[in-house]
């Protein structure tokens, strides 16, 4: 790999340069060091739009037409001159025949004439104003329009959302419904996608059983799996589940070896120093191995590395841990993966109601619900019990309350940041 890495033993390259030790790093550090690790796929499909949800825009859409692509009218009432209206008097115009949305008017509108029309119908070149329908009386064949118009009025010009030729979507554009919609107001049928990446997920520990089985003493039911397969679909992505991967350096073997069929591989636990922990050992052995350990909590050990062309990352086991380093590190990466340009997460301030307690040092994050106070400001609370095994809490939450490294305890009463979770999981 390219990096102004520095090779400590094989296999494991330490990207916090010049140090011997393998100490944890930022989380600026390890986004940076993605950032420059990791290729998107080149590789790309023609895909009919209605299939391209959530999928990357491989080249930038220029728009083939005007759209809308005539003057039309913004609202059901009645077309006309805007020279033909008084300004200190009520008008009366003749209403010589009608435009509906997708049925022009076909003839001939002298002065003093004017048409009914509807939203959407085009607006014919001698008009130029729309006189909504609820300020005008009609008597017969006549139309009675009061002064206080303005020229232009409720009309919607040409070209006015996009122009012939106008960018429509950048490429990396990850798509969602509004740009679908923009897409098919152009008229495309297909559009050209990056591939999408295979992914892979499994979970490592003798502990782990699949629901519906019987659990014995010290034996727990698989949740990172689940949580992780999800998590890919909000980023459109359905990957193919692995199983469960028992702690023998065999099995991870096997699976990791599977490697070569994929873009991407995520697994769960078996990362931290402990005694089972065979993934980092193998990931040297099989591929190369960039880094392990974070200076975040939850989330410390997280392990990234390559086997061939695929990406690994090895997340922790404690399924709170999982999610915070998937949604602060890990689906970051992903995208990058796919080519993908994300929204930016967004974080705001809100006023924290009790004491966090914190050491400087590394980022941590906090669940949390955010709520309205009465007078209008923002407020957050804990979700109580934050240990990294504790999903409930997690589950309760609607956002995390992120504390930056060199922060400390914080105080009840005091403005923090948080990341809201509406469109991230
Ligand atoms: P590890 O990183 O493998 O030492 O795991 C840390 C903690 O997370 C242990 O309590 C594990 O039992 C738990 N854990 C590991 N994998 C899973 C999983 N897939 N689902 C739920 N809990 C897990
Ligand atoms: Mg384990």
């Amino acid at each position: 790999m390219n990096t102004d890495a520095h090779k400590t033993e094989p296999g494991v390259v330490v990207i916090n340069n010049g140090s011997e030790t393998l100490q944890p790093l930022s989380l600026a550090q390890v986004q940076q060091c993605l950032a420059s690790l990791i290729v998107p796929i080149d590789q790309t499909e023609q895909v009919p739009l209605a299939n391209s949800y959530k999928r990357v825009l491989a080249e930038a859409v220029v728009s083939p037409i005007a759209v809308p692509s005539h003057n039309n009218s913004a609202m059901d009432g009645y077309a006309c001159r805007f020279a033909d209206l008084q300004n200190d008097k009520t008008s009366e115009l003749t209403v010589i025949g009608s435009a509906f949305a997708g049925r022009p008017f076909i003839g001939a509108l002298p002065a003093g004439t004017a048409l009914r029309i509807m939203t959407g119908a085009v607006l014919p070149p001698e008009l130029d104003t729309v006189v909504v329908q609820e300020r005008c009386t009609v008597d017969g064949n006549l139309v009675h329009i009061p002064p206080g118009q303005t020229c232009g009025q409720h009309v919607r010009m040409a070209g006015e959302d996009l122009a012939h030729g106008a960018l429509a979507l950048p490429a990396g554009r990850w798509l969602q419904a509004a740009d679908i919609g923009l897409l098919a107001s152009l008229g495309l049928l297909d559009v050209r996608l990056r591939r999408r990446p295979k992914v892979a997920v499994f979970s490592t520990g003798d502990e782990l059983l699949q629901g519906g089985q019987t659990l014995n003493a010290g034996q727990i039911f698989d949740s990172n799996r689940l949580t992780i397969l999800s998590l890919l679909r909000e980023l459109g992505i359905e990957a193919d589940d692995l199983g469960i991967v028992p702690d023998q350096p065999a099995a991870l073997r096997d699976v990791l070896q599977r490697a070569n069929c994929y873009d991407v591989m995520l697994s769960s636990g078996g990362v931290s120093v402990g005694e089972a922990d065979f993934t980092r050992s193998l990931l040297s052995e099989l591929g190369e191995i960039v880094f392990s350990t974070l200076a975040i909590r939850p989330g410390r050990p997280l392990a990234f590395g390559r086997i061939g062309n695929c990406y690994y990352f090895g997340l922790p086991g404690n399924p709170v841990a999982v999610m915070v380093t998937y949604l602060f590190v890990v689906r970051d990466a992903i995208a990058r993966v796919m080519g993908a340009v994300l929204p930016p997460v967004i974080s705001v301030q809100a006023l924290c109601d009790s004491q966090i307690a914190k050491r400087p040092g590394r980022t941590e994050y906090q669940r949390a619900i955010a709520a309205r106070a009465a007078d209008g400001r923002l407020t957050v609370r804990l979700t109580g019990q934050q240990g990294s095994g504790v999903l409930s809490s997690m589950s309760q939450a609607n956002c995390m309350i992120v504390l930056a490294p060199e922060q400390g305890t914080v105080a009840a009463g005091q403005t923090v940041q948080i990341v809201l979770f509406e469109g991230l999981l």
